[in-house]
């Protein structure tokens, strides 16, 4: 189970100083069914837009 979840993504909801994400878990899902070859075809399905 991931910890420390750290995130790039500082326009989402969950994002919070340091990189740090506070959502409670996250989703990660695979642009390419369910399996991915590479980092960048995985994303976070937890994603909420913030203001
Ligand atoms: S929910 Fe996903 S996109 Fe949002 S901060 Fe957490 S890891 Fe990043």
């Amino acid at each position: 189970m991931a910890k420390d979840v750290l995130c790039e993504v500082n326009n989402c909801t969950y994002w919070g100083d340091g990189n740090q994400c506070h959502a409670d878990a996250i989703y990660v899902v695979s642009r390419k069914g369910d399996k991915a070859s590479t980092s960048e075809e995985t994303d976070c399905k937890t994603f909420e837009p913030g203001i």
